[in-house]
């Protein structure tokens, strides 16, 4: 049903192994413009379908179907610690320490990030599109792994838009320049075929985790680009569609 999805051992003594799924748009409940496994309850589709989509969601984890908490997100840099299920609106960043919950991010174009934290107890996961790179969101993500005494051991970055199919205005590519390291404007910005400024914010995400301190080979990427690949959810390409995600938990033992 995913596009991919993995087991972390922990590698502190007594920690939990995580497990994660990012997810495409097959394997679901929803029908047409949202066809079919939209995670977000916030598009226009049908609630149950979602509840169905998300519980499949849950299944692939290993969870109960109501064990899931997603945010609802707005583009910011605010993080919310969590430790029940549920859906949490206006904050783009989730953070839980509870074994067995499995906190979500969605996107369609903006990049889901799950980050598993190193002391197999903490995880987090991220909404980032090109005004999250700016507002800093992933530094608050990280930053809050780190008050909860946990360093980051995998980082995935999910499907999203790529810089040639993301043409900006040159002033948002200059609000790159203007808020991030050299770094990380580097990588994030490209110029696409037809000479525009674009911005890839998943190579932008990329370059800042290894900023903060993310060893390159803790950071996977898992699926293209949602504008080119018609198996991924695309709001760019679509409009009305569903949402992609990914989703991470710790969980009592590998086979459990
Ligand atoms: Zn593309």
């Amino acid at each position: 049903m995913s596009l991919a999805d993995g087991l972390v051992l922990p590698s502190a003594p007594g920690g939990r192994p995580a497990r994660w799924a990012a997810t495409g748009r097959s394997g679901g409940a929803s029908r047409p413009p949202y066809a079919s496994l939209n995670l977000a309850g916030y598009v226009g589709d049908d609630a149950s379908s979602v509840e169905e989509n998300r519980r499949r969601v849950a299944a692939q984890l290993g969870l109960p179907a109501d064990q899931l908490c997603v945010m609802d997100s707005v583009h910011g840099a605010t993080l919310a610690v969590v430790d029940a299920p549920g859906v949490v609106p206006g904050v783009d960043a989730l953070l839980t320490q509870r074994p067995g919950l499995a906190i979500v991010a969605l996107g369609a174009d903006c990049v889901p990030i799950a980050l598993v934290g190193s002391d197999g107890l903490t995880v987090a996961v991220v909404h980032c599109g090109w005004r999250g790179l700016v507002a800093d969101v992933i530094a608050v993500a990280v930053r809050a792994l780190r008050d909860h005494g946990a360093q980051v051991s995998t980082a995935v970055l999910g499907p999203a838009v790529c810089g040639s199919c993301y043409p900006v205005p040159q002033e948002r590519a200059a609000q790159v320049v203007a808020e991030r390291s050299a770094a990380v404007a580097a990588m994030a910005l490209v110029t696409t075929s037809d000479g525009q400024p674009g911005i890839d914010v998943r190579e932008g995400v990329a370059a800042r985790l290894l900023e903060l301190g993310v060893s390159a080979h803790a950071i996977e990427r898992v699926g293209g680009c949602t504008v080119e690949d018609p198996a991924l959810f695309s709001y760019r390409r679509d409009g009305i569609t569903g949402r992609q995600g990914v989703a991470v938990c710790t969980v009592d033992s590998p086979g459990s």
